[in-house]
């Protein structure tokens, strides 16, 4: 008789989460992190129990965005425990266990792998709405292994900015998403507009269309357009993400926005 193999710990952790959200870009530096931070940030503020965990090792700006970089998480017989930064929301970064936060992790092919299963294995989240995972950009090994790890991702988020390098790259994301079966629930727009702070005119810094014609050509929704804006990148580096409440100001709008999509 075949013996039932044994559920890994991994997928029972997973069970406990009712939607696993991927968030993804083609390449660096676009506003993937800030993106998830937010995401996180306002579904938690609107009451749903909600988990950030930051995956992406080579720029684990998550902590920072918190203002929890010099915290150490705490383990117990379950694994290793999240930063509470509210009621409601849980972030856990690699970042966190590092000794020296001031060096590079220089891990390299088997041996980063490795530590990431693990990584991803031990945090344990308990009961959660939501958990966002802020995937290293790119569609390479490292983002493919991470979510085949994390098996029946709910949906993915496409970070992109509308330049033509990024767009070449966030269709790679969506074919990426689509290999991997991973409902792709809209693209975010980044860092297209400017507003121009004396006349308050609109300046489309990269032109417009090419973010309407990926989506087009891959049949999904741009669920957001959010403006180059100098107070966002302020509050992340006062790590004051989930503080901040949805203001009047309009990429506080827009997250209100991309949040109803999700
Ligand atoms: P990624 O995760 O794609 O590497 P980040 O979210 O870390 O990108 O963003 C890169 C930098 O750009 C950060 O310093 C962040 O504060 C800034 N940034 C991101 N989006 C915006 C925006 N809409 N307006 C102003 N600055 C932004």
């Amino acid at each position: 008789l075949l013996e039932k193999p044994k559920e890994s710990k991994l997928v029972k952790k997973m069970r406990a989460i009712k939607n696993k959200i991927m968030v993804m870009s083609g390449k660096g530096g676009v506003g993937k992190s800030t993106i998830a931070a937010n995401l996180a940030a306002r579904l938690a503020e609107r009451g749903y129990k909600v988990g950030l965990l930051d995956a992406d090792i080579h720029g684990p700006s998550i902590p920072k965005m918190f203002g929890i970089e010099n915290e150490r998480p705490g383990v117990d017989e379950e694994g290793i425990i999240p930063i509470s930064v509210t009621e409601n929301l849980k972030v856990m970064s690699i970042a966190l266990l590092v000794e020296d936060r001031d060096s590079p992790i220089i891990w390299r092919g088997p041996a980063k792998m490795a530590a990431i299963k693990q990584f991803l294995e031990e945090v344990s989240w308990g009961k959660l709405d939501y958990l966002f995972i802020d995937l290293p950009p790119g569609t390479g090994d490292e983002p493919l292994s991470i979510a085949q790890l994390i098996e029946k991702l709910d949906g993915a988020v496409v970070v992109t900015t509308p330049q033509d390098v990024a767009l070449l790259s966030v269709r790679k994301s969506l074919t990426f998403a689509h290999m991997l079966k991973v409902p792709v629930i809209g693209i975010v727009e980044n860092m297209g507009a400017m507003k121009c702070p004396h006349c308050k005119e609109k300046i489309d810094i990269y032109g417009t269309g090419g973010v309407e014609k990926a989506a087009a050509d891959f049949n999904v929704n741009i669920i957001g357009e959010l403006p180059i804006d100098p107070a966002l990148a302020e509050i992340e580096d006062m790590g004051r993400v989930h503080l901040e409440g949805d203001k009047d100001l309009e990429w506080s709008r827009e997250f209100s926005k991309i949040v109803d999509s999700v």
